[in-house]
């Protein structure tokens, strides 16, 4: 018999994912679910139109190893109408499972041991692995005040010979904020005459409130000639399950991150690219989202009105913080876990996110959900 139980692990402090956790939790108590970040309505008809019938016309073998050329085009067309940064299109863009894997294989392509990244806390839980998988250490950045802004002055002061990337994500998961144009023209200030690499995280590129514009690093020449720019499909679909998603880079970037694709899935569902290079020639399917989530986030928010929940009005994502620190003193992960199993309503604990899982008896709650699913949420919370 082999033993493996003394195996040692590539990451020892690993542990289940809290999105797993949480919607595992709510799929057993039937509990409505406001944690993970999804819709629970469909994703366009038309869209599913396009997938069958690029089954049916026979798109079913690989595609080409970084996507095909029709949906390579639509993306770098996109990006340069919105963002006026022209991409190479046989060599600047790759398409992923999802942006998790272009986040993979960026950081595993560039990192190596002893390499500092940066990344700022509050964090989506993906970064730190990767970092820590590629043998790097990461330097974490704590977002500051009630705004979450970037102390800029701190970055610059934490960069050594160390540093080989920053990761930015805008809009912000998990507090939906935004980063402005004078943080983007800080950055490219402070990077201007370095080495480093920029990691920008934007799947929620789209989704964004208020008249806020979406910063995306393609846009500061500065960044750009240094960013590796994410994406998630799913995110802007209402497809999540799909797990289609891209990555942009200048090509002396890319030729390294394309490495990295080919060796962990090499190329991506194929009758899906067909379907997205379809749809997307119409822009309304990504520039009407901002208004559509704009109206649940309000939607939301109004439903909150006069419970004990307190939070800043999200400026992005599908996400809204909220303090519940006038209802109970729990650790945020006992009080999601609580709201699940009495009260039928699952959340995500923001501690999970900060630097040493720090409480500050906030829950996230994800309102890309239909009307009626957030009026009874609301219901529930306004009983504690
Ligand atoms: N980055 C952030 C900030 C996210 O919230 C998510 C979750 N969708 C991802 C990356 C991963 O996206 P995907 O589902 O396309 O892998
Ligand atoms: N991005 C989603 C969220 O923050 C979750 C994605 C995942 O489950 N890994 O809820």
């Amino acid at each position: 018999m082999p033993d493996f139980q003394n195996l040692p692990s590539k990451l020892p402090a690993g542990k289940t994912s809290i999105f797993s956790v949480m919607s595992g939790l709510a799929r057993k108590h039937k509990a409505i679910d406001l944690s993970q970040g999804f819709p629970n309505f469909e994703t366009d008809n038309h869209l599913k139109e396009l997938v069958c019938k690029a089954m049916k016309d026979g798109y079913n073998q690989y595609p080409p190893m970084n996507g095909i050329p029709e949906l390579r085009e639509q993306i770098v067309s996109k990006i340069e109408n919105l963002y006026g940064k022209k991409y190479e299109e046989a060599s600047e863009i790759i398409f992923t499972a999802g942006a998790t894997q272009a986040l993979y294989c960026a950081i595993s392509a560039f990192v190596h041991p002893g390499d500092e990244v940066i990344v700022f806390k509050p964090a989506y839980d993906s970064y730190e692995p990767d970092i820590k998988l590629a043998g790097g250490k990461p330097v974490l950045i704590e977002l500051k005040g009630k705004d979450f802004k970037i102390d800029w002055q701190e970055v610059e002061d934490r960069i050594t010979s160390k540093t080989r990337m920053i990761v930015i994500n805008t809009p912000h998961n998990p507090t939906g904020t935004v980063l402005s144009k004078s943080d983007m023209q800080q950055l490219e200030k402070l990077l201007k005459s370095t080495n480093i690499i920029l990691l920008s995280d934007e799947v929620y590129e789209h989704l964004i409130y208020d008249d806020e514009q979406h910063q995306s690093a393609s846009k500061f020449p500065g960044l750009a000639e240094r960013a590796i720019v994410c994406a998630s499909f799913g995110k802007t679909f209402h497809n999540t399950g799909w797990k289609m998603g891209y990555c942009v880079a200048p090509e002396v970037l890319m030729k390294e991150i394309i490495k990295f694709h080919q060796a962990t899935v090499f190329c991506v569902n194929h009758p899906m690219q067909r379907a997205f290079a379809e749809y997307l020639k119409n822009p309304e399917h990504y520039l009407s989202l901002g208004n559509f989530y704009q109206q649940k986030r309000d939607k939301f928010l109004e439903l909150m009105q006069g419970s004990k929940f307190k939070g800043t009005p999200s400026k992005g994502t599908y996400f809204q913080v909220m303090d519940y620190s006038e209802i109970t003193d729990e650790h945020d992960v006992d009080f999601a876990k609580r709201l699940i199993t009495e009260h039928g309503l699952a959340t995500i604990p923001v501690s999970v996110f900060h630097k040493d899982g720090k409480d500050h008896k906030q829950l996230r709650f994800c309102f890309a959900k239909t009307d009626e699913t957030l009026e009874k949420a609301a219901e529930i919370l306004h009983k504690l």
